[in-house]
């Protein structure tokens, strides 16, 4: 394309809210074959509610106190959707207890801290198989059934002590919404031969449902925030094509950083647009389609 027809692409692409940061990234735009998509706060809209939780073996508003005790200490999402479920229980805002301290996030897992001179663990099924502890079977059974309408499941983990092995307090179940420009996006698309892909750290169930919803084939669930980057260098080697990452976490900035170029949600963090080639202005998954249109049309132009 002439250099005044990029500046016209590129323009055109500004007053939809898509920023993109030279002629490269606008030629590799035109001719991206697939997308990998972020699940939480890129396709969905990333403010989780509690939807279900279960003490298991001691009383449930002590359960939801201490979960919450943990959780305050986390800037994650889930964390203020229990919190929120916390403030909203008066029962468990009767239960007395000292403020967490050592708080710790472990990347992929969950958070860890003290309440009340015992060490917790709030986080995912990969944490409860790491520390070696196997939940009753019926908790379990209800754990999968939770991931497979979908939720995001997490446990509130007694540390062991020099007296006592490690154990399940509660289990708790997440819900997210899909967005809702997020259907339309991929169908666009699609029809234009682009493929999308879900990556996300989240379980098999909840990827699955997300997936299915959105009209997505494949998706790679339970990917570490350090594999995200791996998934899509597999995707690279596989695809006869330009390969695209959109995201918006911290999480994602390596993916951006990988992909043949990098699609981050303004919404997000600016670590995420730094490593980008385009950045939407607005967390509207319609601007990636939008995105791949302007400069389609830019290069269609001249040809
Ligand atoms: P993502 O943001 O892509 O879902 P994360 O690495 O942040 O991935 O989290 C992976 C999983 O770990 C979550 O789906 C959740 O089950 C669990 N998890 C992480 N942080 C927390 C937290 N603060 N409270 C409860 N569960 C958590
Ligand atoms: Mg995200």
């Amino acid at each position: 394309a002439t250099p005044a027809a990029i500046m016209a692409g590129t323009g055109v692409a500004a007053r939809h809210g898509v920023l993109i940061k030279d002629a490269e990234a606008l030629e590799l735009a035109q001719r991206v074959a697939v997308i990998a998509f972020d699940k939480t706060g890129t396709l969905t809209v990333g403010k989780p509610r509690l939807v279900g939780f279960e003490a298991i073996g001691i009383d449930e508003a002590r359960a939801l106190a201490l979960t919450a005790a943990v959780e305050r200490g986390s800037d994650h999402p889930l964390a203020q959707a229990l919190v929120a479920a916390f403030d909203a229980n008066e029962a468990a805002r009767r239960v007395a207890l000292p403020s967490a301290s050592q708080v710790r996030a472990v990347a992929g897992r969950g958070v860890e801290a003290n309440v009340d001179g015992r060490t917790y663990f709030v986080g995912n099924a990969r944490w409860l198989a790491e520390l070696g502890i196997e939940p009753p079977s019926e908790v379990a059974a209800r754990a999968n059934q939770w991931e497979t309408a979908g939720n995001t499941v997490s446990w509130l983990i007694a540390a062991a002590t020099p007296s006592e092995p490690a154990a399940v307090r509660a289990l708790i179940a997440f819900g997210d919404t899909v967005k809702p420009n997020a259907r339309d996006a991929v169908e666009r698309l699609a029809a234009r031969g682009v493929k999308s892909v879900l990556v996300t750290g989240d379980n098999h169930g909840a990827a699955a449902s997300v997936a299915a919803t959105l009209g997505i084939d494949e998706y790679h669930a339970q990917v570490l925030p350090e594999d995200k980057a791996r998934v899509v260098q597999e995707l690279k080697a596989r695809t006869n094509g330009v390969v695209a990452m959109a995201g918006d976490g911290i999480n994602d900035a390596p993916a951006l950083a990988a992909a043949d170029i990098g699609i981050a949600l303004a919404s997000g963090t600016d670590v995420a647009m730094h490593a980008a080639g385009v950045t939407l202005m607005r967390g509207d998954p319609a601007l990636v389609a939008d995105a791949i249109d302007i400069s389609r049309r830019t290069y269609r132009k001249i040809q």
